[in-house]
């Protein structure tokens, strides 16, 4: 499989004021050609603000380090023209809040067409006619008719299958999707889960999910990033991380995934504590104040992130890693079980 997209050693640091806030330390992680990669965290564990980095829209008091490639071209070294040509072209995008990235005063067949036209030399109804063809590729019914409405005259999960027909428009081979499902309700969640994965698949496009929630990304995820503070704790197939999940985090997020066994009303497990100050994180194992598994030697030094088995996909930062092995076995029911 060909790496499409490949960050390494990224570090992100918001200079405000005299003070250094560092959002991202470190990470590591790549998405293949079609794949489907999930990153998984709480807020503030730097997910957004690695993949805004990607897009090379991080504000100007942002300092990057490190390397975010498309192929054999570097993003950090480009300039903003250059960038402004990749996103849209290249890296799709959809946010969570569609209201934001929707100019209320065009009709969404408008605001499609633009986008086409900003990236390629179509006439206008060239660019229409693509728009109302896009709108029907992300399953808005009645399409032709529907796409001289504007923005407010959609529902919420009808605007975001109009943001996607919006990133799709420049056919890009990777769509990030940040938490694009948050705001709306359970069935609408799944049925755009559905839609891009079914998008993905008839374009042979590859798309970065990020989430704070690892049930959303169950059924659509190749493989996992897990964050954590700014760093990556553990990443690997999908089915490795739900059927054996190793850092305590990443075991955490899981038994706080609600499940479709649990007994009406049930309340689910949350993981105590908070995320560290960013500037103030502990010595040794950032995780260590939240962790049932901490013992002295995980504030001696920090954990890297290292493959379980030597070569292997599936990667832990944990001390305890070897111990912890067996400890985070999850079957969700989700993943294969079926509705009762
Ligand atoms: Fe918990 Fe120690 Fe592993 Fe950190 S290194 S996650 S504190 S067991
Ligand atoms: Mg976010």
């Amino acid at each position: 499989v060909t790496e499409l997209l490949a960050i390494r050693g990224l570090r992100v640091t918001f200079r405000a004021a005299g003070r250094d806030v560092h959002a991202v330390r470190g990470v590591d992680l790549s998405v293949a050609e079609g794949e489907t990669l999930a990153v998984v965290g709480e807020s503030g564990s730097g997910k957004s603000v690695t993949m805004t980095a990607a897009l090379g829209l991080l504000p100007e008091n942002a300092e990057v380090e490190g390397s975010i490639r498309l192929r054999d071209r570097e993003l950090l070294a480009m300039d903003e023209r250059a960038l402004r040509s990749v996103r849209g072209a290249e890296i799709g995008v959809v946010f969570q809040d569609p209201m934001s990235s929707l100019n209320p005063v065009h009709t969404v067949s408008r605001q499609i067409a633009e986008a086409i036209r900003a990236h390629s030399d179509v006439s206008r109804g060239a660019a229409h006619a693509r728009a109302v063809e896009l709108l029907g590729e992300v399953g808005i019914p009645d399409a032709k008719a529907r796409a001289d409405d504007y923005p407010h005259q959609f529902s919420g999960g009808m605007r975001q299958r109009v943001m996607i027909a919006m990133a799709l428009a420049c056919g890009p081979r990777v769509l990030i999707a940040d938490e694009p499902t948050t705001a709306l309700d359970v069935t609408v969640q799944a049925q755009i889960v559905d839609l891009v994965d079914r998008i993905r698949r008839g374009r042979g496009m590859s798309v970065i999910w990020i989430s704070h929630d690892l049930g959303v990304v169950a059924q659509i995820a190749d493989r996992v990033t897990v964050m954590y503070a700014g760093r990556v704790v553990e990443q690997g197939p999908c089915a490795d991380l739900f059927d054996a999940a190793v850092h305590p985090y990443t075991a955490g997020l899981l038994r706080a995934m609600p499940r479709l066994d649990s007994p009406a009303g049930a309340e689910l497990e949350v993981i105590r504590g908070s995320l560290p100050d960013p500037e103030a994180q502990p010595e040794g194992c950032v995780f260590a104040p939240r962790c049932d598994h901490a013992q002295e030697e995980c504030a001696a030094a920090r954990p890297t992130l290292l493959p379980l088995v030597a070569g292997g996909g599936h990667a832990v930062a944990c001390h305890r890693s070897g111990e912890l092995l067996d400890h985070g076995r999850v079957v969700p029911a989700r993943l294969g079980g079926s509705p009762t």
